[in-house]
């Protein structure tokens, strides 16, 4: 095994140029500060870099993206692996091997070469890998259930360097827990996910204005019980900035979003919406779009910012749950808060061929709250706040919608079985 000095790729310390741009992610807020950067560019060298932090008792984060970055690395050696970015899509099994470093805008595009979708999220700059440990809930969420579901195979450098496969024969435990509460196990090199077939959807974005929102979320309400499984569809509102860079129609007001995708026709989407556009006033279009498009429905920033959030996986929708969302992280909030509301249930409900470490997934819907870090702690009193007021319809929390390292550390995800493992894998605790 090659040492430290020999891998492939770069290795930074804070002194090299370079340094502070690898430590760069779309999270602006509590960034990494590891003694030592290794961009990886093969397994070979990701198992270079935790068997030398194991020797020197070192902590090892891995950073792809930076989307879920929480708790920063402090000392230590710090794994970026955005350089590891091959696709490989097998036609005939519909699978996609990944390597660690992906993003799902590569997937879409290469499984759209051969008419199949993977089960991607609402930012096409997400890691593969971060999402799928975490759950991931995707833009075809219902009809195509969580991403660890869909999870076949992961190889894997655990705390003792070596580069494992892991699967549900070889190793069912760690594969079960890998999939759903998978941070901080060791670090994936690469995943096989099972992609389904698909091109077009018929969706988009419909906006509803501030005074309108709190009606629409009694509408979603009613709307949401009786759906197919193929219209996944969620909300977000926020009081968009007055800047220019906001489209003019959106700027300085509040405004909520309904996502809506649909796997269906054209003409039998617009018979499922119909009951919605009837219920509140609308403006936006929907119609057929290819999938490689379907980012655009989301429309999620690109600019890193720093941002800190949590969730809460909802036992039902009662309307105490929706009048306190809307009361606290409203258009008269303190800070910029983006409240989301997402329609969970269809295949997310159903249990997957593989028993995996996805919690409370009979939860009809997900309640989502985000806010720009500010330097006070206004932003997190909301949190808890919101998150007292719901507790009582609460199942739990699920790991991908948590944001920052106060979240990390108010919400910890709690899976049974997890502990026990970590500890028999990794017993001087070396991944955070
Ligand atoms: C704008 C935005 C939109 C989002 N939309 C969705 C959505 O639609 N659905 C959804 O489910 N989630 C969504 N998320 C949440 C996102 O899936 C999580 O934040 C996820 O952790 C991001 O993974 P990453 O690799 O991109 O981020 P990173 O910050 O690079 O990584 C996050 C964590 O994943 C772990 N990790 C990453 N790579 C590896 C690896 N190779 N081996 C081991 N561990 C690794 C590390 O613990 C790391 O701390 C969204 C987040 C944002 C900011």
């Amino acid at each position: 095994m090659k040492g430290i000095e020999n891998v492939k790729g770069p290795v930074f310390r804070p002194e090299d140029g370079g340094f502070d741009g690898e430590l760069a992610g779309y999270q602006a807020a509590h960034p990494h500060r590891p003694d030592l950067v290794v961009g990886a560019e093969t397994a070979d060298d990701v198992q270079a870099a935790v068997r030398y932090a194991a020797d020197h008792g070192l902590p090892v984060a891995v950073e792809t993206s930076g989307h879920g970055r929480a708790v920063p690395l402090t000392g230590g050696v710090l794994i970026s692996t955005r350089r590891m970015d091959g696709v490989h899509i097998d036609p005939v099994t519909r699978v996609a091997r990944v390597e660690a470093g992906t993003r799902w805008a590569q997937v879409v595009t290469a499984a759209a070469a051969h008419g199949l979708v993977p089960p991607s999220g609402s930012s096409p700059e997400a890691g593969v890998v971060g999402y799928t440990l975490g759950g991931g809930i995707g833009v075809l969420a219902r009809e195509l259930g969580w991403a660890s579901d869909r999870v076949r195979t992961i190889d894997l450098v655990t705390a003792d360097g070596l580069l494992r496969r892991v699967t549900a024969d070889s190793d069912p435990e760690l594969f079960r827990v890998l999939r759903g509460a998978g941070h901080g196990l060791g670090v994936v090199t690469a995943m096989e996910i099972e992609l389904a077939p698909g091109d077009r959807i018929y969706g988009g974005a419909l906006s509803v204005a501030g005074e309108h929102v709190r009606a629409l979320l009694g509408a979603y309400r009613e709307w949401t019980a009786d759906l197919p499984d193929g219209l996944t569809s969620s909300i977000g509102a926020l009081p968009y900035p007055d800047l220019p860079m906001v489209p003019e129609h959106l700027r300085g007001r509040y405004v909520a979003q309904v996502r809506i995708a649909w796997t269906g026709s054209a003409a039998e989407g617009e018979r499922l919406v119909a009951p919605l556009r009837a219920a509140v006033p609308t403006t936006g279009s929907l119609g057929e779009l290819p999938y490689t498009q379907a980012a655009t429905i989301f429309n999620e920033p690109d600019q890193p910012h720093p941002y800190t959030g949590t969730n809460a996986m909802l036992r039902e929708l009662d309307p105490a749950v929706l009048d306190a969302a809307l009361d606290i992280t409203g258009p008269d909030a303190p800070v910029m808060c983006v409240l989301g509301l997402r329609h969970m249930g269809g295949a997310l409900a159903r249990p997957p061929a593989v028993p995996d470490a996805v919690a409370h997934r009979d939860a009809p819907y997900l309640l989502q709250i985000l806010s720009l870090v500010d330097g006070t702690d206004v932003p997190g009193r909301l949190h808890r706040e919101l998150m007292d007021a719901v507790a009582p319809w609460t199942a739990g929390r699920t790991p991908n919608f948590r944001f920052g390292e106060q979240a990390a550390k108010d919400w910890p995800i709690e899976v049974a079985g997890r502990a026990e493992l970590a500890a028999e894998r990794d017993p001087k605790g070396l991944f955070q």
